[in-house]
């Protein structure tokens, strides 16, 4: 896997303790492990628990504890995201004064309605590549004194990247570097896809998207191994890591682990969870078969 000279390489394995890991989350931590071992890099875990209302320490403790049985714990203590929140704020309070983000009031309810109308009118909405809604132009349009306005009264409200405006910023066009069997290849990066994406929320405070990209900075991630489910997420992190001026990281978006009907692995499906497989006497090598490794 090729990486940029003159750097140790760093791997992360980034599991939301929303639920147990099962087989997809095993061939993800054991890929970033075997490579860091290969490249002679740091293998890192990462705890994404910043959905407080999703996130549950019991988890986080099951999630150690499986990775441990497989023998993929980490090499350095584990960052939190929970305990990093002044430095998700801290960018996007950048974004705020380069003038790149707005406040949004719609709720989700309110969101669904407006695409309903449009689409029973019989005009298509258009849609990201996960298959939701863009959001819509009101609140970008809105005037600032009505903006002042509704923030002086409290009004809730997440703020969303004015995508226009952030990629009129860019000077170049944005790729990301993809490795694996298929390829090396720049991949160019089309973030507008994802159209106004939203960087914090009032029940969050920051999203999967900023923290992100703050996270792998700050940990020095010089390799992102994760499933292809979030290979078109990447184009949203490369633009936001080239307006906080933050390093690029290699990606590589390895095969989803399917379940019998191949549908990709949830959660929620204790069949394939490895505790579940754990407790029916299934060892460490066991699992590596059953994800074909
Ligand atoms: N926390 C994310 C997940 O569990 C992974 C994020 C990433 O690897 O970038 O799906």
């Amino acid at each position: 896997m090729p990486h940029r000279s003159g750097q140790r390489p760093v791997f992360r394995f980034a599991p939301s303790p929303n639920g147990r890991l099962h087989l997809g989350h095993a061939l993800s931590a054991h890929l970033n492990h075997s490579m860091a071992r290969e490249m002679g890099g740091l293998y890192l875990v990462r705890i994404e628990d910043i959905d407080a209302t999703r996130s549950t320490p019991e988890n986080e403790a099951a999630i150690l504890e499986d990775l441990a049985w497989l023998g993929l714990s980490s090499d350095a203590p584990e960052r939190r995201q929970s305990e990093h929140l002044a430095e998700y704020e801290r960018a996007l309070d950048r974004l705020k004064d380069m003038g790149l983000v707005y406040p949004a009031f719609l709720s989700r309810g309110e969101v669904k309605a407006i695409v309903r109308t449009q689409e029973e009118g019989g005009q298509p909405w258009p849609r990201d590549p996960d298959g939701a809604p863009l959001y819509p132009d009101a609140d970008r349009l809105r005037d600032t004194r009505d903006r002042a306005e509704r923030l002086a009264r409290g009004e809730k409200h997440a703020w969303r990247l004015d995508m226009a405006k952030a990629l009129a910023l860019l000077d170049r066009p944005l790729f990301w570097m993809e490795t694996g069997e298929r390829w090396p290849a720049q991949i160019p990066a089309n973030p507008r896809t994802w159209g106004d994406v939203v960087l914090s929320r009032s029940d969050a405070p920051s999203s999967y998207t900023l923290s992100v990209v703050v996270d792998d900075a700050a940990q020095g991630v010089t390799h992102v191994v994760r499933g292809r489910d979030l290979y078109h997420a990447t184009a949203v992190q490369r633009l936001l890591q080239e307006l906080l001026g933050l390093p690029e990281p290699v990606y590589h978006h390895h095969r989803l682990v399917l379940d019998a009907e191949g549908r990709k692995l949830s959660k929620s499906s204790s069949s394939t969870a490895l505790a579940e497989l754990r407790d029916k006497g299934a060892t460490p090598s066991d699992i590596l078969r059953l994800i074909g490794v």
